[in-house]
């Protein structure tokens, strides 16, 4: 068992920290608003700190899930970051959606320092925390991959190594690029479903059982029918992998035609307030 630190205990940080107490590690949380980590403690056991150099302290390895580039910079390298706590040869494991960009500047950053830096962004959303069956998607050396995989095993249902330092974001771009296009499309055939006088529910348990089924089918259907969005991946996240995408599209020359139509269109879900509503909120905008 190991020494781990987990910094960032939001929708996603908090339950998947929550997993590696189940698998007996020693963990250690911080999150920028202590009083979540209080309540984790209470609930999880464990330990929390007020800063990310505290929570690091003697950590084999240290897990990040914070919000975007700047704020992984933030707690990676600002004052009282995680790197100036690390000991000499632990691991920093990043669970954040960032650009290929800060992966490599804080990974360049992690060698000069002696420590192993992966780039591990999830899939499979607030139930796929909750229930310890992240897809994570990986870069980095290999042998600091092979010391951590253990570790993420503990809330991972499939965990893989693509290839070099941002292999793993690179990876997760192709899975947000695929979903965009599609929870538009599952928004176009519930709304139409609707209009046409059908019962939702039975129109998704035969067509979900075809070709047309998807996990946003099955995960998202019921809420989208029932106009309920408070919960899962915020809509500001969305965009924010929109945009790496789309800048990271324009620089290796990849046409993405539907991507920034649908990045478009989440900007009038922003515009009707919906910042935190769950990315299948894409529906609003045709009701
Ligand atoms: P969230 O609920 O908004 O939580 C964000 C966490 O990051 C909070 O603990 C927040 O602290 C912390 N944070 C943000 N900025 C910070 C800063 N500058 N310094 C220190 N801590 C900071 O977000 P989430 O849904 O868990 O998502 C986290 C990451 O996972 C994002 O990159 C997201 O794109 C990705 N992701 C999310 C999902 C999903 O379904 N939710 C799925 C896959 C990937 P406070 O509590 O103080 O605000």
């Amino acid at each position: 068992m190991a020494k781990v630190a987990f910094l960032g205990l939001g929708v996603m940080g908090a339950p998947m920290a929550g997993h590696l107490v189940k698998a007996g590690h020693e963990v250690t949380v911080y999150n920028r608003t202590t009083a979540k980590a209080e309540a984790w403690v209470a609930e999880h056991g464990g330990a929390f700190a007020k800063t990310p150099a505290e929570a690091v302290a003697g950590a084999d390895f240290v897990m990040t899930c914070v919000g975007n580039d700047d704020d992984l910079r933030q707690v990676c390298t600002g004052p009282d970051g995680a790197f100036s706590g690390m000991k000499a040869g632990a691991c920093l494991v990043d669970h954040t959606t960032v650009s290929a960009k800060v992966t490599e500047e804080l990974y360049a950053a992690a060698k000069e320092a002696a420590l192993g830096f992966v780039d591990a962004p999830v899939s499979g959303g607030q139930a796929g925390a909750e229930n310890g069956v992240l897809s994570v998607m990986c870069g980095g050396d290999e042998a600091d991959y092979a010391a951590a995989e253990p570790i993420m095993a503990a809330y991972s249902k499939i965990c893989r190594r693509l290839g070099e330092s941002g292999a793993g974001q690179l990876t997760k771009m192709c899975n947000q690029i695929a979903i965009a296009g599609l929870v538009q499309g599952l928004s176009e055939a519930l709304h139409f479903c609707q209009k046409a006088g059908l019962d939702g529910e039975a129109v998704v348990d035969v067509i979900s059982q075809g070709a047309a089924g998807s996990w946003q089918m099955a995960n998202r259907h019921k809420t989208m029918l029932a106009d309920e969005f408070d919960h899962g991946f915020a809509v500001d996240w969305m965009r924010k992998d929109l945009g790496i995408c789309l800048s990271t599209g324009d620089e290796i020359g990849a046409s993405l035609p539907v991507t920034a139509l649908v990045d478009q269109f989440y900007k009038d879900v922003q515009k009707l307030g919906g910042q935190r509503w769950d990315t299948s909120s894409l529906i609003k905008r045709l009701t």
